[in-house]
């Protein structure tokens, strides 16, 4: 199943995606309490599309699937050839950075190039929606607490990153985690770690992998970030991307106002955003 959150004249709702098609939920809260409640839930949702007038996808604006997780993890160096284009050693441990929750952005909407700088660049990355929360999750029960799957880009301020050991800032402008264009669930997806990724600036073919190539996959991620916190119902994971971002270019290619980034997993959709000047 296919779910969004979407604008309506009332505000956020949760809407079902079937096709080129948007149906209602019914449903009164948002994606972290309908995560909460799936199992009771599930069978509403798929009413909800028949019993519901569709209206055209192409008609509604489509939010963030998630408004404001809880938290936002991300993994560094986790694909061979990105580790390779950024002059890295493959690293020991897992490096995990926070994006601030702030940063959410929907899957069509503008990102802002900051007025502090102007070294953005673009991550394509597969992200994980957490399902059911947990603590010390080991990786083979990992699958049982991913609710969903969407398509991510991890915007990031390059000068910032790496001004200073931790890279935190410079992942967490405003606007610079734009994610969706809904959260498919998991049950839909067959392997999560055979999913083509690609990316394009402009139109042209930036980077272009497959989830199988991530160093540390989404399992042991989990069962990793949980040895440390409690994951939470909602809490996005950003998995890691591949190669071929603008700062590995020769020469360097950052991105200006008027460009589009799209970002494209095989199976779960695409998101697209025009990057402009912050006002
Ligand atoms: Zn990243």
């Amino acid at each position: 199943m296919k779910l969004v959150t979407y604008q309506s004249d009332q505000g956020p709702r949760i809407g079902v995606v079937e096709g080129s098609q948007l149906f209602d939920s019914g449903f009164d809260g948002d994606m972290i309490d309908l995560i909460r409640g799936w199992s009771a839930r599930r069978a509403d949702m798929e009413s909800a599309v028949r019993s519901a007038a569709g209206k055209p996808l192409s008609e509604v604006e489509l939010l963030a699937p998630v408004l404001r997780p809880g938290k936002i993890f991300a993994i560094g160096l986790n694909f061979a050839d990105h580790i390779e284009e950024s002059k890295m050693a493959t690293p020991e441990h897992q490096v995990w950075f926070t994006k601030a929750v702030t940063s959410i952005n929907g899957p069509y909407a503008p990102v802002q190039i900051p007025k502090t700088s102007g070294f953005v660049d673009y991550e394509v990355e597969l992200v994980a929606v957490i399902g059911k929360g947990g603590k010390h999750i080991p990786a083979e029960r990992a699958s049982e607490h991913i609710f969903g799957y969407a398509v991510g880009n991890d915007v990031t301020e390059r000068f910032w990153q790496h001004r200073t050991p931790q890279w935190s800032l410079g992942k967490s402008f405003d606007t610079h985690a734009p994610f969706g264009p809904w959260i498919t669930t998991a049950d839909a997806v067959n392997d999560v770690h055979g999913l083509d990724i690609r990316c394009w600036v402009n139109g042209d073919l930036r980077q272009k992998s497959n989830t199988r190539h991530l160093v540390f996959d989404l399992f042991k991620q989990i069962e990793h970030l949980s040895q440390a916190m409690t994951l939470e119902p909602g809490d996005i994971i950003f998995t890691g991307t591949p190669g071929g971002v603008g700062a590995a270019m020769t020469p360097r290619q950052f991105l200006k106002a008027g460009d589009v980034v799209r970002c494209e997993i095989e199976g779960l959709g695409q998101i697209e955003n025009r990057f402009e000047a912050e006002a």
